[in-house]
């Protein structure tokens, strides 16, 4: 592999690409990739929501916690929250950053999913010490995309707020794209895919901790449910709370 687990080719990307909005193409100051304009009108996820998988209601939903994505479901992350909509250029700037490898993006992408922080239950605790936890990815997907989506956002996240970063997640089985199953293929299919790194296995780093699990994207909560599970059945971890840039 070209670049390390640890290592981050975003970092000397952000050199390459000359500052211009990615949506509107207007010049911008060095190292930024949205103007203002357009970073606003990106569609947010605003409340109510649902208070177990984010998902936003149309503003008349008589019980905000529970709808049909998890109605009948319990997760083992405390909640999810998301800050965009997974729609127009939200959805295009996650999928540019994803499949186009426009690592550019990360930082934009990271400050987005640092206004999920503003949410109340997040804002109004000012006494939990939270530890940012990437999704994996499994080395094959990696080897091919050279990147981890996941771990560029959660860096530059852990960076913003000055929390620690730990990879305590290895995706030990390559399962099939999530995106052609089923919700019930979704948790059958990953069943087992997540473990502890053995750096977690030795030291422990996350037991009675609070996780801040990170990723792209949040579709039915089904990768979130089991690195959630992991980490608090196998790392002793106390609170997970998922954060994502989309909400699909
Ligand atoms: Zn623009
Ligand atoms: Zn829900």
């Amino acid at each position: 592999m070209f670049f390390g687990v640890g290592s981050s080719p975003a970092r000397w990307l952000d050199f390459l690409f000359p500052p211009s909005c990615h949506l509107c193409r207007s010049p911008l100051q060095r190292g930024r990739y949205l103007c203002l304009p357009c970073r606003d009108s990106l569609p947010r996820v605003s409340s109510p929501l649902c208070l177990q998988c984010g998902f936003p209601f149309d503003g008349t939903q008589p019980d905000p916690t529970s709808c049909p994505n998890c109605e009948d479901r319990s997760f083992a992350f405390d909640f999810a929250r998301a800050t965009l909509l997974a729609r127009d250029g939200a959805r295009e700037l996650v999928h540019s950053f994803k499949y186009e490898r426009r690592l550019h993006l990360h930082h934009e992408l990271a400050s987005l999913v640092a206004e999920a922080l503003d949410d109340e239950r997040l804002s109004s605790d000012t006494n939990t010490e939270w530890t940012v936890v990437p999704v994996p990815l499994h080395w094959r997907r990696q080897q091919w995309r050279w990147f981890n989506q996941a771990r560029e956002i959660a860096k530059t996240l852990a960076d913003l707020r000055a929390l620690p970063i730990h990879d305590a997640l290895r995706r030990s089985r390559f399962t099939t794209q999530q995106t052609l199953l089923n919700r019930k293929q979704r948790l059958q299919n990953l069943h087992g895919a997540f473990q502890l790194t053995r750096r977690e296995k030795r030291h422990h780093f996350l037991r009675g901790k609070a996780v801040f699990l990170v990723d792209d994207v949040f579709t039915t909560g089904s990768t979130a449910h089991e690195c959630a599970r992991v980490l608090k059945e196998e790392a002793g971890a106390e609170k997970v709370v998922v954060l994502t840039a989309l909400r699909g």
